[in-house]
């Protein structure tokens, strides 16, 4: 017969930290089940139609709440995993408490890590470049204050990882205004003015 006890286990959306429950599968049959966060805010439910098993997995990964169809015996025995429909990584184990525990610390840090590559977004300093962005905003606001050589005044910003480019609508003329150190900063809030060097040269 089926094995007596199983673990579920899934990370939680809302505060990040891996749940575990062990439910007996007797009680599952019978009424289905839910294993809870800690926190309050998540809870995966598991049902028993007679035939089927039916999972509702909070996804640690994507956010959202995954509905999972199961075999019983996919479900009463070994170990599985069920995977987020959208990342397509597995978002939910199934099985032996020993498995269960090892799959959800390895998923705890694949969700660790592209919080921080989603976090990184793509500037080198992020606070640095909201200030150079904040300070240029300070300067176009004077009158004259962002110029081209040429004579524009109308010009187009360019945001890339580590500075912003200033692009003369007129001429193309290009000035590269640094943003990724405090240094940037400083030297950026001693100016005035910004001149665009005119079309041809891309030199400050
Ligand atoms: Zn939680
Ligand atoms: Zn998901
Ligand atoms: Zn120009």
């Amino acid at each position: 017969m089926s094995e007596e006890m199983r673990t579920f286990g899934y990370l939680c959306p809302a505060c990040g930290g891996t749940v575990m429950g062990i439910r007996p599968v007797f009680g599952l049959e019978a009424s289905g089940g839910e294993v809870a966060c800690g926190c309050g805010k998540s809870a995966l439910r598991i049902a028993f139609d007679g035939t089927r098993w039916r999972l509702y997995v909070p996804c640690g990964l994507c956010g959202e709440t995954h509905t999972a169809l199961c075999p019983p015996e996919r479900l009463l025995r070994g170990d599985t995993a069920l995977a987020c429909a959208r990342t397509k990584q597995f978002c939910c184990f199934i099985g032996s408490e020993k498995t269960v525990e090892k799959q959800l610390r390895d998923l705890e840090i694949l969700a660790e890590k592209e919080k921080r590559d989603g976090e990184k977004e793509f500037f080198v300093d992020q606070i640095i470049m909201y200030e150079v962005l904040s300070e240029l905003r300070d300067i176009a606001a004077r009158p004259g204050g962002i110029t081209c050589a040429c004579g524009s005044s109308r010009y187009g910003m360019e945001i890339r990882r580590s500075a912003i480019d200033l692009i003369c609508r007129d001429c193309g003329a290009r000035l590269r205004v640094p943003a990724a150190a405090d240094r940037d900063l400083d030297d950026l809030c001693c100016r005035m003015k910004l001149v665009l060097p005119g079309r041809g040269t891309g030199e400050r």
